[in-house]
């Protein structure tokens, strides 16, 4: 990956990234620093060059093997509703998939855990977020269900695919005052964004968003 790809040209230039957090603004993103970590990314190095010219759309793409980059106004609203409540130190996120909504969070947060079970996609990940010099990442290829206990607890945990309930070792592993940002719900129909917050020993949840996500599956693959 050299210099010029990763700045981009023509459709996918700075300019056309400015106009998408633009758009991301208009729709009700409100967060300052998620805009300003957005408007940075370069998007188009997270999908195949055949459709790197349409990287600064405001959709879902694919990325392989059936699984999807998830659409930027999705990625903006997790990432302000997790951080929501203040600073985080350490987040753990389920899915790396491409890594883009790794690469958002690691100029946000102190320390990235991200956990991926398709081998695949998590070596791609990490070849391109190196390039782009976040260090502050590592890397598991596992299964996102048990979390990463050794790591934790967590500030906050986002899931970037659908369980059909919420996974109880990932709420066991959040920290006081931690906050877990989740889809659930059936793949491929409506499910609802899912924020759970935890207090001492007391969970509180509330419905943020309908959203449609790829299915967190069990067990890591190659
Ligand atoms: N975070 C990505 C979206 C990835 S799509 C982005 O920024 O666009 C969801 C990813 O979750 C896929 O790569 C899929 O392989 C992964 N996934 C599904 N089930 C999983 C599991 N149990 N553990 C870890 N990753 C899982």
């Amino acid at each position: 990956m050299n210099g010029s790809n990763l700045r981009g040209i023509g459709m996918t230039s700075d300019r056309t990234r400015t106009r998408l957090v633009q758009r991301l603004q208009e729709e009700g993103i409100r967060n300052t620093m998620v805009l300003a970590v957005m408007a940075g990314v370069p998007r188009h190095i997270f999908v195949d060059e055949g459709i790197a010219h349409r990287a600064y759309e405001d959709t879902a793409l694919p990325i392989g093997r059936g699984q999807t980059i998830s659409q930027p106004f999705i990625v903006a609203k997790m990432t302000e509703i997790l951080l929501d409540a203040g600073p985080l130190k350490n987040v753990l996120e389920i899915g790396t998939g491409c890594g883009y909504q790794t690469a958002v969070l690691a100029q946000l947060v102190e320390q990235v855990y991200t956990i991926e079970r398709i081998d695949e996609l998590q070596q791609q990940a990490q070849a391109r977020l190196s390039a782009l010099q976040l260090d502050n990442i590592e890397y598991r290829h596992g299964d996102g269900f048990q979390g990463w206990k050794e790591k934790g607890p967590f500030d906050g945990i986002i899931v970037t695919a659908a369980p059909l309930a919420i996974p109880p070792a990932l709420v066991a592993q959040l920290a006081d005052g931690g906050r877990l940002v989740v889809p659930v719900g059936q793949a491929n129909g409506s499910q609802n964004l899912m924020l759970i917050e935890k207090r001492g020993d007391q969970l509180q949840s509330a419905i943020m968003d309908k959203v449609r996500f790829v299915p967190l599956q069990p067990g890591p693959t190659e």
